[in-house]
Parts: C-alpha cells; structure tokens; sequence
C-alpha cells in the first residue's frame, strides 16, 4: 500500500473515531442523590464508553428546568421518584414516548406508562409501621381500617403535600371509589395524634417516641434506620415492625399493600436518543437491579432479582395490582378529597 494512501486511512479513521466519541455522551437529570445512582452510572460507562454527565436536583425543579429549556435542553434522561411525578412529567410534554422490547420484557406492565413514557426501575412499598410493643396487630388490617376509634389519636400521618400520599389516596380511589375514600381519610385524619409535619423518618421517630402508635411510611426509611451506624436510629428502628394492609378481605380489601416506583424516561428533545436508551437498559439488568434497589433498601421492579437481607426481613406482602400510571391519572382528584378531609 503506498503511503499516501496509508496515511490518509489512518487520518480517516482518526477523525472518525474521534467523531464516535464525541457523540457517546448521555445527559441525565436525576431527582435521586448522587450516592444512590452514580456508581452504577460509572459501571454504564465502563462497560460501554458512554459518558454519562449526571445532574442532579429537585423532583420539582428538575422538571420545570426541562420545562423552561423546552428544545434546548440538554438533559436526555430525566429520573425521578414517584408514579405521580413520572405522570406529571409526562403530561408536561418533556418526555418522548419509546418502546423497548427489551425492557418491556423485564418490567412488569403495572410498573411503567402504558404508551412508554416512563418506566419504573425501583420498586418502594409503602405499608402500615407501628409500635411493636404498643400495638396488638389483631386490631391492624387494612389502611381503610386506620379510620377505626380504636386508633383514635394513636396515628401519625406526613402531610397530604406529599406526592406519597397523594399516590396512596390516588390508589384508593381506583381500588374503593371517591366517596368510600374521602369517608376513610375524614375519619382517619380524626384519628391523628399531632398535625401532620415532617417526612416519613420524622413519623418513624415519632412512633418510637410515644407520640403516636401507628404510621404509614415507606419501608426504605425504615431500612435506612436499621442499617445506620448512629445508635439512636438503631433504637428508633428496634421499636418498630412493618404490617402488609390489606392482604386478605373480599374485593378491593384483599387487593393487596401500597407500592410505587422510582423511573425514568427519555427526554423530548433528547439529543443521544440511543445512548439513552442504552442507558434505560442496563438499569434494568439483573446486576443494576440488584445494586439499584438494595442502595435504596428498594425491591427491584424485574421480577426474579434477589432482594436484600433488609428486605427480606420486613416479611412476604400481596401487592396491589394497579398499574401505576392511574396513580398520576388521579392525583388531582387525590389532592382534593385530602383537602377536604383536612389532611394537612
Ligand atoms: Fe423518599
């Protein structure tokens, strides 16, 4: 070969390698804390030498951002927590829908939008936690019967503000119908110990405190506690047992305990579609599934994935069977029968 021609190959396939490179870049907007995703990100990259740059912010924030840089954004990826917020990003135009054998295989139809919006990556319980030595758990069963006297001022509730919140109620209205569901919050909100105030670990704490006997939390925050190194979380958690609501009963009273996801969806206006979705991918492989949800104390949404020793402690549950998008699709009317229920 003359070395002309040599020499211009070898310039070529230069410029074009460098041009490969340049381009294997995804951009992801993560509502979740760094500590919780970037390691697997910097497994993503090393197994494909696609550079991931991370964002990291606000559920809320993150999502007007997008909103505001319209077709100028950056962003690829967008993740958050939370079917209600994955819904209201969908309905805000950010996301661009796309349909991946590959993970509608792996991820069950209830756990990810119907039309390939967003797709749920971590599955997060939300049941019943109390007392163990203040409760008799004859008297629990379902979240329904949280309205009952018998725990009258024993209760303690984070604030209907929560999107949490807003998704059990949302649930509710699909599983019992609107009126059933504003009798229960009317009388469960009568049941409260305190105002509502705090997250979910500050409901934890106050169970273990004395200031009220039972709460509803996801059980993340509750594993968080267990594997902490600080002796007071270590006490806080020692006091306090998880009860699966509504495992058993006729129709929707056996539908099975709460759940929702953390997801994720392609951007809009997403510049590195395909790296994206590589990306979407290998969060659902059985290794990222694994690590995702036990970072998190989470289940994994691909079935079969093992569970953590944490979670495998808080027992077996039924889960509720709703497919997740509906929790999005009745957050408004949620949020009104909350509001008139004087959940706070
Ligand atoms: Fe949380």
């Amino acid at each position: 070969m003359n070395k002309t021609l040599l020499s211009i190959l070898v310039a070529t396939s230069v410029t074009l390698s460098a041009q490969t490179q340049a381009a294997d870049v995804v951009n992801v907007y993560s509502a979740r804390k760094e500590a919780l995703i970037k390691p697997l990100l910097d497994e993503f990259s090393a197994n494909t030498g696609i550079k991931v740059n991370l964002i990291t912010g606000k559920a809320d924030a993150l999502l007007k951002r997008l909103q505001v840089e319209g077709s100028a954004s950056p962003a690829d990826v967008f993740i958050t927590v939370d079917a209600g917020r994955l819904h209201r990003a969908k309905a805000a135009g950010v996301l661009k829908p796309m349909s991946l054998p590959a993970l509608e295989q792996r991820i069950p139809a209830a756990l990810r939008d119907a039309d390939g919006y967003w797709y749920g990556l971590t599955l997060r319980a939300r049941p019943i936690i109390y007392a163990k030595d203040r409760v008799d758990i004859n008297q629990l069963s379902s979240y329904e019967a949280l309205a009952d006297s018998v725990w009258d001022g024993r209760l303690c509730l984070r604030s209907s503000q929560s999107v949490y919140n807003q998704s059990l109620v949302a649930a509710s209205i699909d599983a019992i119908g609107k009126e059933a569901t504003q009798d229960w919050l009317q009388s469960m909100v009568e049941n409260l110990a305190k105002p509502p105030a705090g997250g979910d670990t500050d409901q934890l704490k106050a169970v273990a405190a004395g200031v009220c006997d039972v709460t509803i939390a996801n059980t993340y925050y509750l594993g968080r506690l267990i594997k902490s190194d600080k002796a007071p979380d270590q006490k806080v958690a020692n006091q306090l047992a998880v009860f699966w609501p509504n495992q058993s009963g006729a129709g929707s009273l056996g539908r099975g305990a709460h759940f929702n996801v953390s997801g994720a969806g392609l951007t809009k206006y997403g510049k590195h579609p395909q790296q994206a979705q590589q990306l979407l991918s290998y969060l659902a492989s059985d290794v990222a599934q694994r690590w995702y949800a036990d970072i998190n104390n989470e289940y994994p949404v691909v079935p079969g994935v093992e569970i953590s020793a944490t979670l495998a402690s808080f027992g077996t549950y039924k889960m509720d069977p709703i497919a997740l998008q509906i929790l999005g699709e009745n957050n408004r009317q949620a949020v009104q029968l909350m509001d008139r229920a004087g959940w706070r």
